[in-house]
């Protein structure tokens, strides 16, 4: 057991650690660093809180931490890359419905009840307030990992009315919250559980509302929520560590989602309310021009020939796991004196960050993975570019036009270039769902094929 001195000292330290791991997640070259300092504040902030004076049945809580720990390095051993973001909308919801839970719990513990005063108001705004945000985040976010998972449709869940419902719902809740802070004793219980009711529906139906194209918001934006929850969590259990993390998370995930917006230049309120992917789902206009396709030959005689090479990954590079091949012909191409950089979209593959990621993985050095605006600029010097299992990220339609689901947001150009070679196994559509102009562009070729195969067929004939 430890003092309640020692617990704040400790949780002051995890929470230094905690801003550090952000500051260190900022950037490629110091990501390990931050995971580092993240793993090592949590521990130190559960052990603190486990051990602290307050707390009893110490062993219990300890059993059960060792068991969820075990259940979560083993979920997290098998989790394929191309499946982490379900994880990590899963995840949100556990934060969701722990918020839930503790709200209940601390109204109806004995405790509670004997508060009086504004003290007792500020408590019970807390509990409200927390239950509302948590149950929001759960449901929201098991519906975010049914649509990622492919078992909900993507599509956007639209019916007239639906911003009146919501905001009739968003006034009952209201009402009930009043209700719920005048009412004495544990007599709040049921405008607590009305509105919790209504909390649920919510999320549902907001991230059912959601497009396709807009999930990568969502994931970051409930990554957000679920921050706000732990916070309210922590003002409702008077834990001032569980405060500071819930809102690192709570804000972070917010700033991450208006960049998120600015990268797909959609409104981050329109996202919010949802409605967008609804557009039809094939481009309107007739697309000019037919598709042909080329060999591995052509393309790795193509890349002997040719100075710059500009690789643009995206999700189907992660599903073929074909960063390593890649990785290697990366390295016969630098030794033969060409310059090889990666073009990197906010949004591409299924997470933020996910081509970072999986490039790392594979050890590609940092300094030649750019970002879309530093490609773009240098992409009518560019010889040839490899489209490697990426579709909505490098669609012209996005500019084009207007009907597109995906219109307006901000793609790499690989099209100016003067060799356009796309990577993938056939003329599927990507996530948005929309036809994509490249493919019929005169100086684009089809190259069919898993990702991974195709990289190493290259690589065979690269050596020759
Ligand atoms: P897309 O989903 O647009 O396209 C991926 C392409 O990869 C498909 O067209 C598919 O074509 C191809 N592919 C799949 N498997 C393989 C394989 N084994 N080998 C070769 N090719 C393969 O991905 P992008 O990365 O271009 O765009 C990301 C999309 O995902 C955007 O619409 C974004 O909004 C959305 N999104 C992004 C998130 C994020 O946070 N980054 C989160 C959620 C959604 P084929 O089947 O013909 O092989």
């Amino acid at each position: 057991m430890i003092t309640t001195q020692l617990q704040t000292a400790a949780y002051l330290f995890a929470g230094i650690l905690f801003i550090l791991s952000l500051g260190g997640l900022s950037s490629q070259e110091s990501a390990k660093r931050g995971v580092f300092y993240g793993i090592t504040g949590m521990f130190i902030a559960i052990l603190s809180t486990v051990l602290g004076e307050n707390i009893e049945g110490h062993i219990y809580i300890l059993v059960a931490i060792a068991i969820a720990s075990l259940i979560g390095v083993m979920v997290a051993r098998k989790v394929e890359m191309t499946s982490m973001p379900q994880l990590v909308a899963i995840l949100h919801s556990f934060v969701g419905l722990a918020a839930v839970l503790v709200g209940f719990g601390s109204y109806l513990e004995p405790h509670s009840s004997e508060l009086i005063g504004s003290e007792r108001t500020i408590h019970l705004v807390e509990v409200f307030l927390g239950v509302f945000i948590g149950a929001i985040t759960f449901t929201g976010s098991i519906v975010a990992w049914g649509k990622l998972e492919g078992k909900i449709r993507s599509k956007p869940l639209l019916y007239p009315g639906r911003h009146t419902v919501n905001i009739i719902l968003l006034i009952i809740s209201i009402i009930m919250g009043v209700l719920f802070t005048m009412a004495s004793g544990t007599e709040g219980m049921l405008f607590l559980s009305i509105m919790t009711a209504i909390a649920l529906f919510i999320g549902v139906m907001l991230v059912m509302a959601i497009g396709g194209a807009d999930m990568p918001v969502v994931v970051s934006m409930l990554n957000s929520y679920s921050g706000w929850a732990a916070a309210a969590a922590g003002f409702m259990l008077g834990n001032d560590l569980l405060i500071i993390t819930g809102a690192l998370v709570g804000s972070s995930g917010a700033i991450l989602s208006i960049i998120m917006c600015e990268a797909m230049n959609r409104s981050f309120i329109s996202v919010i309310f949802g409605g967008f992917g609804d557009a039809p789902v094939a481009t309107s206009g007739v697309i000019e021009g037919e598709v042909t396709s080329t060999t591995h030959l052509e393309v790795a005689e193509l890349l002997k020939e040719a100075r710059r090479i500009l690789i643009v990954p995206g999700y189907g590079m992660a599903v073929a796991k074909a960063q390593y091949p890649i990785h290697d012909m990366v390295d016969i191409l630098k030794k033969d004196g060409k310059e090889v950089t990666f073009g990197i979209h906010p949004v591409a593959g299924r997470l933020p960050g996910h081509m970072n990621v999986l490039l790392a993985e594979a050890n590609v050095p940092y300094d030649i993975v750019l970002e879309m605006d530093e490609v773009n600029e240098d992409m009518d010097k560019t010889d040839i570019v490899l489209v490697i299992g990426a579709n909505d990220i490098v669609n012209p339609g996005a500019l084009t036009d207007e009907s597109s689901p995906i219109y307006g947001m901000p793609v790499i150009e690989v099209w100016r270039a003067s060799k356009v070679i796309i990577l993938k196994r056939s003329m599927a559509a990507g996530y948005a769902g929309v036809e994509n102009p490249l493919f019929y562009k005169e100086n684009a070729d089809m190259l069919y094929g898993d990702a991974k195969d195709t990289v190493n067929k290259l690589l065979t004939h690269l050596r020759e």
